[in-house]
């Protein structure tokens, strides 16, 4: 039977990038690392819980991918360009290819960003998975959830809504045909962080978010910082499209998971965003306006008439 240290150095101690920031990775009391000079530090935060964020006995590569993957999207969200991440887990057993596949998926999107792995924490318990990332940005140029202004334009990157289709699916709730099945299972199983797109927004975006609980919330939650509203035009959002229209509205409006940024700009910047897509290879769509009238979202369908939002995910609002 390995050791709680032969599972650590075998599976997480891993070289540190070569004349980097990191001084001191996995295997001592604590890591040191270098900050640059003129840039904050942005940490953050999440948990995943069997259960509860993924089923028991889900895949490890994706979760691996997973677990760093949601972490990273909060960095992008602030514009933060990742360096390091510590890894805490609870393991029901030392199940060592579990362990080597959950490595191999969290270190594969590890090394495409560059982050270093370095410190965690492991322990016997029902599995759980917390991931800390930590990151640089410029001082002055950190995307707030507050920072939108009346008159600034709303954009959302990529397609809104596949990770929810992709758990309608599994959850017999609808049928995809098949290459949407896989793009959105894909998606909700190992989303793409848009680390390049908030690196790239820095100084031309007044306010980010990532979509982790859906795009009504998510944008709700920057309304509410910035004390501003918003109208949207539901037509103009890149939504999924399973064939079943209310299926769709839920899944665009409320559908969490899907780890794009919304973010505001101002009009001027309108022609940059738009090379800016072009230059990354990724959509970016303009979906509507920042209003003056403080916190209320309103998302008009193709009538012009007000939608009735959905909630978005809360731990708490839903039932257990
Ligand atoms: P301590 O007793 O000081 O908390 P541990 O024995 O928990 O130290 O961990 C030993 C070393 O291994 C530390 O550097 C810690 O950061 C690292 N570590 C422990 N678990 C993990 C993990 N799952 N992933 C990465 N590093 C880990
Ligand atoms: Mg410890």
């Amino acid at each position: 039977m390995a050791s709680e240290f032969d599972l650590i150095r075998r599976f997480f101690d891993r070289p540190v990038r070569a004349g980097g920031r990191t001084l001191l990775g996995v295997g001592d009391d604590a890591a040191l690392l270098r900050v640059d000079a003129g840039m904050a530090l942005a940490v953050s935060t999440d948990m995943l819980l069997a259960g509860r964020h993924f089923p028991n006995g889900a895949a490890p590569r994706a979760l691996g991918h997973k677990s760093l993957a949601v972490n990273l999207s909060d960095l992008a969200a602030v514009g933060a360009t990742p360096r390091w991440a510590t890894l805490s887990l609870a393991l029901p057993e030392a199940d060592e290819v579990w362990l080597a596949e959950f490595a191999e998926g969290l270190f594969a999107l590890a090394r495409r960003f560059e982050v270093d792995l370095v410190g965690g924490d492991t322990t016997r318990g029902p599995l759980a998975i917390s991931v800390t990332v930590l990151g640089e940005v410029p001082e002055a140029h950190a995307l707030l959830r507050g920072g939108a202004r009346a008159g600034d334009d709303i954009w959302v990157s990529g397609v809104l809504g596949q990770a929810a289709a992709a758990l309608a699916a599994l959850q017999g709730r609808v049928r995809l045909e098949r290459d949407l099945a896989s793009a959105a299972r894909a998606r909700l199983d190992t989303p793409e962080p848009r680390v390049e797109l908030g690196e790239r927004l820095r100084g031309v975006a007044s306010a980010a978010i990532d979509v982790s609980d859906g795009f009504a919330a998510d944008l709700g939650h920057v309304l509410e910082r910035s004390g501003v509203g918003a109208l949207v035009h539901y037509a103009m959002l890149p939504g999924v499209r399973t064939g079943d229209a209310a299926l769709d509205a839920q899944c665009t409006l409320a559908g969490g998971d899907d780890y794009e940024l919304i973010f505001t700009a101002e009009q001027r910047a309108r022609s940059a965003l738009e090379a800016l897509a072009a230059e990354l290879d990724l959509p970016l769509r303009r979906v509507g306006a920042i209003q003056a009238r403080p916190t209320r979202l309103v998302v008009l369908d193709a009538a012009g008439q007000p939608m009735t939002l959905p909630p978005g995910y809360d731990h708490f609002a839903q039932a257990p």
